[in-house]
């Protein structure tokens, strides 16, 4: 399997943290291409854009910015020309497996969990969503202590 392109979906979780420091080890071995997405509910967008001042452009760089930061600390030596930056509007798995579908993706690299999950239940709905909608390879990654 040649891993060119790996896609890590972010929700700023301790989860998603994990999953960009298993993707950058990943990245080295392949020496693949890194995108990172986050994916705003049309709530989430129409909220953050209806602050004055706040037109879809700025949302795009803070959340761009924020990205960078989540990627600066958890995965320092990945090479910033091979790392992508996307924000897009939608329901959030269906998003995910969309961008890999449309972008030539060979591994997503997600969490278990996320931002609001219930520890008792095995997967969160946005992974369980992914899984259900695309055939591009799914590894979810979990126990985030145990790599401090
Ligand atoms: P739920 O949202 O079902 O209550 P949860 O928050 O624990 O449960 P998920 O939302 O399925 O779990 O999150 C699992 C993984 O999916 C996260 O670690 C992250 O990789 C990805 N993810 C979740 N939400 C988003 C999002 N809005 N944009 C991009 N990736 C996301
Ligand atoms: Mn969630």
């Amino acid at each position: 399997m040649n891993v060119r392109h790996i896609l890590v979906p972010t929700d700023f979780s301790p989860f998603s943290d994990l999953a960009l420091r298993v993707a950058s080890s990943l990245q080295e071995k392949f020496n693949a291409r890194v995108t990172v997405l986050h994916v705003l509910t049309p709530l989430e967008a129409d909220a953050l854009t209806a602050q004055p001042g706040n037109p879809w452009e700025n949302v795009v760089l803070q959340i761009q910015n924020a990205i960078t930061e989540e990627v600066e600390k958890n995965a320092p030596s990945l090479p910033r020309e091979s790392v992508n930056l996307e924000v897009v509007v939608g329901e959030p798995a269906e998003e995910i497996a969309r961008f890999a579908e449309e972008n030539g993706v060979d591994l997503i690299v997600m969490g278990t969990h996320g931002r609001t999950g219930l520890a008792g239940i095995l997967l969160g709905s946005v992974t369980v969503g992914v899984i259900r909608r695309t055939c591009v390879p799914v590894v979810v990654v979990k126990c985030p202590e145990k790599l401090k």
